[in-house]
């Protein structure tokens, strides 16, 4: 019998070494986590296989399998290897290169390092920003030529190897894949990760085109689109449309928005895949104080709340489990949060509409569970379409109960708000198939007696697929 209720806002958690030893593992597993994502930033292929294999067995044994999401880096543009630190002070000369420039140089002349991506010098002109390491070296550009972006520095700090580099408002010619993301997808299908994030996405195609490496690896992962820049901002319906999820990576889009467009910008896209029926994450810096302190500031605590009562369907810890003093605390603070939060109004509330006929018929089960208290909805759904439908609808307060005889869907249903992903197989006979699955709902506790049951299928009778909702109490 579950200790409580299942939470309707789903805990995805970045693996790091706070958090990657069996026992933190098992903690926050049993604490409630969801989703355990790996970013592929600074990680080697065995501690990808490794880390993977780890979270299925520590999930088997506490028969609680969590979903696994590998976030590959895009097209992203880096610095290159700096004999020592550079100290950059404000009015210094500093260059871009699209080549090292040999060591040595003559007394004087303006130092630099080389960049990854030699079409640089053709994506920015005079008044370019560059941000290095997260925005916090800022340099402006005044000339380029063939081999350099030539800058001058507007706030000091000290450059060290292979930082990362935005260019706020650019849109940079870089392949959507590199080289070490089909490597690292690679590695990832071949361990059967259930979600792609590929990061700084800036069209459908760029969705498309991993879709096509996911399948030529035989997987069936899906693919959540990173949301970080200006270009992903304009083409936000179109990735929307083009991928299975979406996430608001806060921390990029900080650096290459205005800061104050972040919260504007989070609710544009929550709206977006409300109203498209697709699942939204919203990350970064949500308890980034826990990283250090045992307790969240106050103004934390309200922005993981906001992501609630925007409805997202999940919430993100990044640094906070990765390198973090307080893993298991943080997510705790986040259930706590998203339990309280589920009980008051939501503040966004649009959900999809869908022209679908048989997408209706999820409508109207979600009308009539809104309408009845102690209703819970459930759904019988072989790829998780009908629970993402009943989700995507945001019942007020009602569970999705989803029944799956899948592995691979009851992990992509750990994505989904309020969908609590249940393995059973099916019977030949739908009508047996409903009986077995009431029964193991009450012995799972997911459902008592006195409780009103609101069933959506679309159940194959005499070679008929039939659409129904019915009402049953259990007894
Ligand atoms: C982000 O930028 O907010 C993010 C989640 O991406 P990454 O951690 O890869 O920078």
């Amino acid at each position: 019998m579950p200790s409580s209720p299942p939470r309707h806002t789903k805990i995805i958690i970045t693996l790091g070494p706070a958090s990657e030893s069996e026992v933190m593992l098992e903690k926050l597993i049993l604490a409630g986590v969801d989703v355990i994502r790996l970013n592929m930033a600074h990680a080697s292929h065995e501690w990808i296989r490794t880390s993977i294999r780890r979270i299925r067995e520590v999930s088997k044994r506490l028969a609680r399998e969590v979903a696994v999401m590998m976030d590959i880096k895009g097209p992203e543009i880096r610095t290159g290897d700096v004999p020592q630190p550079i100290p950059l002070e404000v009015g210094d000369l500093f260059d871009f290169t699209v080549e090292p420039r040999p060591p040595g140089a003559e007394p004087g002349a303006v130092r630099s390092v080389h960049v990854n991506y030699p079409g640089i010098v053709k994506d920015v002109a005079p008044g370019t920003l560059v941000l290095v390491d997260n925005g916090l070296i800022r340099l402006e550009v005044i000339a380029c030529d063939d081999a350099a972006v030539h800058c001058r520095v507007l706030i000091p700090g000290t450059l060290t190897s292979r930082r990362h580099i935005n260019l706020p408002g650019v849109t940079i010619s870089l392949p959507a894949l590199t080289d070490k993301d089909r490597g690292d997808t690679a590695v990832g299908c071949e361990e059967g990760i259930d979600f792609v994030a590929l990061s700084f996405v800036r069209s459908a195609a760029d969705i498309e085109e991993l879709r096509t490496l996911i399948a030529g690896h035989k997987s069936i992962a899906r693919i959540i689109a990173k949301i970080e820049d200006q270009t992903a901002i304009s083409n936000l319906d179109e990735i929307v449309r083009a991928a299975d999820a979406l996430m608001v990576a806060r921390g990029d889009l900080g650096i290459e928005c205005a800061v104050e467009e972040l919260p504007a910008i989070q609710r544009r896209a929550v709206q977006a895949c409300l109203s498209q029926g697709r699942p939204v994450i919203i990350a970064t810096h949500m308890l980034e104080s826990m990283i250090t302190q045992a307790v969240p500031t106050r103004a934390e605590v309200t922005d993981v709340a906001n992501a609630v009562y925007e409805q997202a369907d999940c919430i993100m810890l990044s640094g906070e489990t990765t390198t973090g003093k307080y893993p298991l605390e943080c997510v705790q603070m986040l259930d706590k949060i998203a339990r309280r939060i589920e009980l008051e109004e939501p503040s966004l509330r649009e959900p999809a509409v869908f022209t679908a006929e048989r997408m209706k018929v999820l409508h109207s089960a979600v009308v009539l569970a809104n309408e009845l208290p102690r209703s819970k909805l459930v759904t019988f759904t072989r790829h998780g379409f009908m629970a993402q439908g009943l989700s995507a609808l945001r019942p007020v307060h009602s569970p999705i109960l989803a029944i799956t005889p899948s592995p691979d869907t009851f992990r992509h249903l750990r994505l989904l708000r309020g969908v609590e992903p249940v393995l059973m197989p099916f019977g030949a006979d739908p009508a047996d198939t409903i009986e077995s699955a009431i029964g193991l709902l009450r012995r799972l506790g997911l459902i008592a007696p006195g409780d009103k049951l609101i069933l959506a299928s679309d159940i194959v009778a005499q070679d008929q697929r039939v659409d129904s909702v019915q009402l049953r109490t259990v007894k």
